[in-house]
């Protein structure tokens, strides 16, 4: 079920060049800026807002599946930690941010969108690696 008016029911958000895996009930993909390194998108399939809209089963396939990414992302980047948020202010359809903080993280104590800074933005070679580095990690970890 798509929502015609949701922009990521619609494939405008994430980007398709960004796509690292199909998890199931939902679709990885790399964030557009990487001005903190792995951050990654998983995005719910079908249209739906809140949690509560859910089966209880695809609840917890899909934080399985959340799991999956941020084990995989804070093995590939060595996190300090992890961090996840669900928003959907600016896009309500269901997808989760996991942001890997890193030891250099220029602000540790600070939620990601609180640090001013110009998005890192990837492409060409440097987007296929990373990309591809991720894949690779996914199938290992299954
Ligand atoms: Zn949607």
């Amino acid at each position: 079920m798509t929502d015609p008016t949701c922009k990521a029911c619609q494939g405008g958000w994430p980007r398709e060049d960004h796509f690292i895996a199909d998890l199931g009930l939902s679709k990885a993909y790399l964030h557009e800026d990487q001005f903190f390194p792995g951050w990654t998108v998983v995005a719910f399939k079908r249209h739906a807002t809140e949690l509560f809209h859910l089966a209880p089963t695809e609840r917890i396939q899909l934080m399985e599946e959340v799991n999956l990414i941020a084990q995989v992302v804070a093995q590939a980047y060595e996190a300090r930690k992890i961090n996840y948020e669900l928003l959907g202010n600016q896009l309500p359809h269901i997808h989760w941010h996991i942001i890997p903080r890193l030891a250099n993280d220029p602000a540790p104590l600070e939620p990601v969108w609180r640090v001013q800074h110009e998005p890192l933005l990837r492409s060409g070679p440097d987007l296929r690696n990373t990309v591809q580095r991720l894949q690779q990690a996914i199938q290992k970890a299954r």
